[in-house]
């Protein structure tokens, strides 16, 4: 019989577990917390899942694979990093997550994101489980034979551990077109199979999915679109603080312009642009996209627009933030700043971006706040897209496989406001998409017995 402290107890005792046992890993232990303590109505509800240890296995990953990555450089020398694959959970179907090449890539970092892979994953309702991967490589500055003969040797490592049936990773930060398209060619080497379902984020020539470039910006205005709907509201006109200016915040800036809202700005590791008549994106993507140029050299050539090296992009006023880069880059102050500036909805296109005062802030002041693993779901969503094409041999054109995106974002939108209203947080999209994805994965996992 549950106790009156249950289930609490239960939660506390697993988070000073994974505390102990994962020492140094900041980042890891704020993605689990934030998702044990949104959960306890469901627990209160399911006593079983905690009897049958879900909890204790859920923040254990099934596996991780750390492995060394030598190159030569093009001056002839020799340069190691370290490459990571962490198999989170597979209870729903097989490994999927993106690679991320940043030189801040450890291991804690990449269980953060597989752990929350697994939820987003299970919110799609795509039949995918959760994985993270990557390296401590940084792919600016170096030229393509250098990115190459990288990502061939991560390649070397990482084969075996893949397959349409296992693994199938994607790409992240410091992974686009380039370095998929040299990865998946060294995979096809190895093994002399043409496997299109090891990897999505494929080139649309060779087995790659419409969209799926644009799935992750576009999924996460869509999901705003639904909660501003909610709420009588529309994008029409606002002004939208996006930051970043990767793959997810030029195509967050492409849909918010193509439904009448305002981007003004974008950023990268040098500091930010503000652009008062509306960002550019044809010079956004032509410098970031073709150039690999830096958020600077659009201020040079964009006579409205000012850049600020370092600063917050959060102290320009908007109705709309769009955190696009990376995780923990908006925190309690800036959030202070934006609610006083007007803010109205926040949307994390990135993983975990805002930190936890920030989030606590937001919903203080009844800011509409999407958490990154309903709102960035579109691309993985779009991933699965690429594997049902490449398992039936299949295309779908620009137009339908937006119409799916938009409908799985509708679907997601609605599970996580729907869960949240059952379990008594009306209006909180991060206990909805928590407690809804989490029975989705407990209940596969106590099906499937204690492995
Ligand atoms: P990209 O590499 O395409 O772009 C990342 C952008 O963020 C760049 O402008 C980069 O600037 C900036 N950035 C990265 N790290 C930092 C940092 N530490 N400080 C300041 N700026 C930084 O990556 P994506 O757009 O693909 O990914 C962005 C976020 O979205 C990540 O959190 C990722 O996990 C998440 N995401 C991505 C998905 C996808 O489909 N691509 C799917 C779901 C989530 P600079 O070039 O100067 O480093």
């Amino acid at each position: 019989m549950p106790s009156a402290v249950f289930p609490h107890a239960a939660v506390d005792e697993v988070l000073r577990t994974v505390l102990a046992r994962n020492p140094g890993e900041p980042e890891f232990h704020q993605a689990v917390t934030e998702v044990l303590e949104s959960i306890a109505p469901a627990l209160v509800e399911r006593p079983e899942y905690v009897e049958a240890g879900i909890l204790e296995r859920l923040v254990e990953p099934e596996r991780q694979v750390l492995f060394r990555v030598p190159w030569t450089d093009d001056r002839n020398r020799v340069q190691v990093n370290r490459g990571f694959r962490v198999q989170f959970n597979s209870a729903l179907g097989p490994y999927k997550g993106g690679l991320r090449f940043h030189p801040t890539v450890n291991l804690g970092i990449i269980k953060f994101l597989g752990f929350e892979q697994i939820f987003k994953n299970a919110l799609t309702a795509q039949g995918i489980g959760g994985a993270k991967g990557g390296s401590d490589f940084d792919p600016h500055g170096k030229s393509d034979a250098e990115i190459m003969r990288f990502c061939q040797s991560f390649m070397d490592e990482l084969y075996r551990h893949l397959g349409e049936h296992t693994d199938v990773p994607a790409g992240d930060i410091g992974v686009g077109a380039r370095e998929i398209g040299y990865l998946f060619g060294r995979y096809r080497k190895i093994t002399n199979r043409h496997e299109s379902g090891m990897f999505t984020g494929k080139g649309v020539a060779w087995g790659g999915a419409e969209v799926r470039t644009e799935a992750t910006g576009y999924g996460a205005v869509f999901f705003l679109e639904q909660m501003l709907q909610r709420r009588g509201q529309g994008l029409e006109g606002r002004r939208a603080i996006v930051s970043g200016a990767g793959n997810v915040a030029l195509y967050a800036i492409e849909k918010l312009q193509q439904r009448g809202a305002l981007p003004i700005t974008a950023s990268d590791s040098s500091g930010y642009v503000v652009d008062e008549s509306g960002i550019d994106l044809a010079l956004l993507k032509q410098i970031k996209e073709v150039e690999r140029g830096r958020v600077s050299d659009y201020a040079a050539r964009r006579p409205s627009a000012r850049f600020v090296a370092g600063g917050s992009v959060w102290d320009v006023p908007g109705e709309l933030a769009l955190p696009c880069a990376t995780q923990n880059e908006l925190d309690g102050a800036a959030a202070a700043t934006l609610i006083r500036n007007g803010l109205v909805a926040v949307v994390e296109g990135a993983n975990m971006p805002c930190t936890p005062d920030a989030v606590d802030a937001f919903r203080g002041a009844r800011v509409l706040f999407a958490p990154g693993k309903a709102a960035n779901a579109g691309g993985v969503a779009t991933s699965a897209l690429e594997m049902s094409q490449n398992a039936s041999r299949q295309r779908w054109t620009f137009s339908d496989s937006e119409q799916r995106l938009q409908a799985i974002i509708v679907a997601v939108h609605d599970q996580a406001f729907e869960a949240a209203e059952r379990y008594g947080a009306p209006g909180d999209y991060v206990v909805g998409a928590n407690t809804a994805s989490f029975v989705k994965v407990a209940d596969a996992m106590l099906a499937q017995g204690v492995i």
